[in-house]
């Protein structure tokens, strides 16, 4: 993988972190676009956004104005001097988006999700010096979002940001996509030099839960955030209930704090240092304690083997939960977690039940034809 420049030597005329991104879902109109944009200029957005293209999931609605929102977006540049940004998902996009001058293209998430549609844009990107960011595809796979900033890397493009957008699930919940910030948070452990954006309009759905979810983002060191924004938001043909208007936004950003990495207080350093003494001793006593309990469940493999019994025991599996979520709920536990861990411990349980029936079996086996 080759090194990935940080966001502030894009030479985009900013040097702050959050590196902040914001604009309309779409680009309707040249009033909509001009007018969100100068409003947008006193709140310290650094990159603007707009969907000339919309990937809309039915057809029949708005699907963006094309080339002619080119031109806006030039404008936006000479009014406002904010550089601008649109999503690409087509060979044709590339060029026309190079021809109007954008300052930097992104990849939306039904485009990540499709290696084919990446590969013909990386193709496409070959000798064009474009910061490109990355949105995750839609479906909870850090496999294909790297894959992604592999092929778009491997054409030759150095300045790659990836875009944490949330993944879309079918289950009920209070989330337009779901955060599932393991994914994120490993795709940093794996390509630390790639800028991380959260896009917090796209995780939501809504506003009144967007200052939670930046703020979440900055805390796990994010290097910016994507946010939409409307001069109208409630006209707004795409995502209406998402967009903050410029002032709102002003709003949501000073109310974030931006902390620090670490810090030189010597005092402090060393209460945390205690602090990780404790949890690296905890952590061992967990480790030793799921050992011993799957030894336990070995031993009951065995016992299963011996007298024909299955298993899975469903109404234990239910009892387990229901008392440990109690438990867990009481120590000031969430339900999830009780029941993510839980869900782990089960499976490995099961598994190494398997593994003792089926070591029953061969000496089993053994036994009964010591010759063979
Ligand atoms: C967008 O940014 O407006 C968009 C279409 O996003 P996503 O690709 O995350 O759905
Ligand atoms: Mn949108």
């Amino acid at each position: 993988m080759s090194v990935f420049t940080s966001l502030t030597n894009w030479d985009l005329g900013f040097q702050t972190r959050p590196f902040l991104i914001s604009g309309p879902c779409g680009a309707e109109t040249h009033e909509q676009v001009l007018k969100t944009a100068i409003q947008l200029k006193s709140k310290g957005v650094h990159l603007f956004r707009a969907g000339i293209w919309k990937p809309r999931t039915r057809p029949g609605s708005f699907e963006g104005m094309g080339e002619e929102a080119l031109k806006w977006l030039q404008e936006v540049k000479q009014e406002t001097g904010i550089p601008v940004t649109v999503e690409v998902a087509s060979p044709t996009h590339i060029e026309l988006a190079l021809k109007y001058n954008v300052d930097v293209l992104w990849l939306g998430a039904r485009t990540t999700v499709n290696p084919f549609l990446v590969q013909e844009l990386a193709s496409s990107l070959k000798g064009v010096n474009i910061p490109v960011m990355i949105k995750n595809p839609v479906n909870p796979d850090l496999a294909l979002w790297i894959g992604a900033i592999e092929r778009i890397s491997k054409a030759g493009i150095e300045k790659i940001a990836a875009i944490h957008r949330g993944f879309s699930s079918y289950e009920n919940s209070t989330y337009r996509n779901k955060p599932n910030w393991e994914i994120p948070i490993e795709l940093r452990r794996l390509l630390p030099g790639i800028p991380l954006i959260c896009d917090p309009s796209h995780i939501c759905g809504n506003t009144f839960m967007q200052q939670y979810v930046a703020q979440f983002a900055l805390d796990m060191q994010y290097d910016g955030l994507m946010i939409e924004s409307h001069y109208k938001p409630a006209e707004a043909l795409s995502d209406a209930k998402q967009q903050f208007t410029p002032d709102e936004l002003g709003d949501l950003i000073s109310s974030l704090v931006v902390r620090n990495a670490t810090t030189d207080d010597e005092t402090a350093l060393s209460k945390i240092e205690d602090m990780r003494d404790q949890i690296d001793e905890l952590d061992d006593q967990i480790v030793t304690l799921l050992a011993e309990r799957m030894r336990v469940a070995r031993l009951i493999g065995e016992y299963k083997f011996h007298h024909h019994i299955a298993i899975l025991q469903p109404e234990r599996w239910e009892e387990i939960i229901r008392t440990r979520t109690i438990n867990g709920v009481d120590k000031k536990l969430t339900e999830e977690f009780i029941l993510t861990l839980y869900t782990m411990i089960h499976k490995e349980s099961i598994y190494q039940q398997t593994q003792q029936m089926e070591a029953e079996k061969k000496s089993d086996t053994l036994q009964q034809e010591p010759n063979s």
